[in-house]
């Protein structure tokens, strides 16, 4: 997926941002998750987001089956083949998703994004929760495998509920702070 917009002011951070949280109707079901802010808008007529959706840089489909991951694990779990992801109709996707993952490190590399933006909840994009595997609404603190990889590769990433804190980080010029060592800030 490209960036949405080019010539991102050199100065100030940039972000990468699920694409379903900008509007695009990328989710499983075919859906978006938009995420109406001022704050995010002005960003993007800044020039300084850029959209990816994991699971469609890896080349699945939309619409597709809901997917989790397994076993109550992780994203890093994952990432160190300690755990699937497997999707509703019991296919193991979990090459799928680390490529996704992967595409998505190279777009933020490629753009110089130090801090994301991504949907929470996702076995992709989740950052402070993921579903536990049994598809039956249970949930728990961690990360999907893309928030995992961008973390490893110290990139923050932040959730929605976040946007706060995000804000205060994309509205400064300069390399965004590290993370600190509390519990939830490990989740980013
Ligand atoms: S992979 Fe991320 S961007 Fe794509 S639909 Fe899922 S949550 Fe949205």
């Amino acid at each position: 997926m490209t960036a949405i917009l080019a010539g991102a002011m050199p100065d100030r951070p940039k972000l990468l941002a699920s694409a379903c949280l900008l509007g695009r109707p990328v989710r499983h079901n075919g859906s978006a998750k938009t995420l109406s802010d001022h704050l995010i808008e002005r960003w993007c007529r800044e020039n300084r987001v850029f959209a990816a959706c994991p699971e469609l840089m890896a080349g699945l489909p939309t619409p597709r089956p809901a997917a989790e991951i397994a076993a109550g694990s992780e994203g890093n779990d994952v990432l160190h083949a300690r755990a699937k992801v497997v999707e509703s109709n019991g296919r193991d996707v979990t090459l799928d998703y680390v490529a996704g993952a992967q595409e998505a490190l190279r777009m933020a590399l490629h753009h110089g994004c130090r801090l994301a933006l991504l949907t929470d909840g996702s076995p992709s994009c989740g950052s402070s929760y993921v579903y536990d595997g049994t598809f039956s609404g249970h949930r728990h603190p961690g990360a999907g495998v893309t928030a995992a990889l961008l973390r490893a590769h110290c990139i923050r990433v932040f959730a929605p509920s976040d946007l706060d804190e995000l804000s205060v980080l994309m509205d400064r010029p300069g390399a965004p702070a590290p993370a600190s060592g509390s519990r939830r800030e490990n989740y980013r």
